[in-house]
């Protein structure tokens, strides 16, 4: 098979990635094209169950043409949270070679540790995770933007609407919610 061709289309040529969760465990790797809207099925690397982009045919569908995600494009729910895909062994892999240089630099390898620590984590790439399957995304858009773990969103999907006092579900999901407050 040959590569596809780079279209004229306004579309976005971002490339998404997907870790599909699946129920025996292990996550399987997929890519995701801006505006793809249509249901794709894939086996499970690990055990061969079929594993189905659902949300790529929800209403709204999950990646839209500029590559910004709205729902999960597993199982379409709405809800995602980010975190930062900072590597742990990058983290202290640096922390490590500052620990050594130390003594040598009158300690200011550690301060440069730290600097690096925080530029990396900004540097790297945010993941979003969905709250119900637990597939994440990888190479979306800006926009729309959800914000980081919300507990109370966890136990409302966990345990229904009504074994939580918390919030019902903000109209369209977390797309551009604000981020939680504790
Ligand atoms: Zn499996
Ligand atoms: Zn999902």
């Amino acid at each position: 098979m040959t590569a596809p061709q780079e279209s004229t289309t306004p579309k976005s040529s971002r490339k998404l990635s997907v870790r599909i969760a699946c129920d025996c465990g292990y996550f399987t790797q997929t890519k995701v094209l801006p505006g793809e809207s249509a249901v794709r099925a894939l086996p499970c690397e690990h055990c061969g169950a079929e594993l189905q982009l659902k949300g790529l045919e929800a209403d709204p569908r999950a990646v839209d043409d500029a590559g910004g995600i709205w729902s999960c494009c597993v199982c379409a729910h709405p809800e995602l949270f980010t975190r930062r895909d900072l590597p742990q062994k990058l983290g202290i892999g640096v922390v490590v070679i500052a620990a050594v240089l130390a003594p040598s630099t009158n300690y200011l390898s550690l301060v440069a540790a730290a600097l690096i620590d925080c530029a990396l984590y900004f540097l790297m790439p945010s993941v979003a995770t969905c709250y119900v399957c637990l597939s994440e995304h990888r190479g979306y858009g800006p926009e729309p933007t959800h914000p980081r773990y919300d507990p109370e969103i966890a136990d409302r999907v966990r345990f229904g609407d009504k074994a939580v006092m918390g919030a019902p579900m903000r109209e369209g999901g977390t797309a551009n919610a604000p981020e939680p407050h504790h």
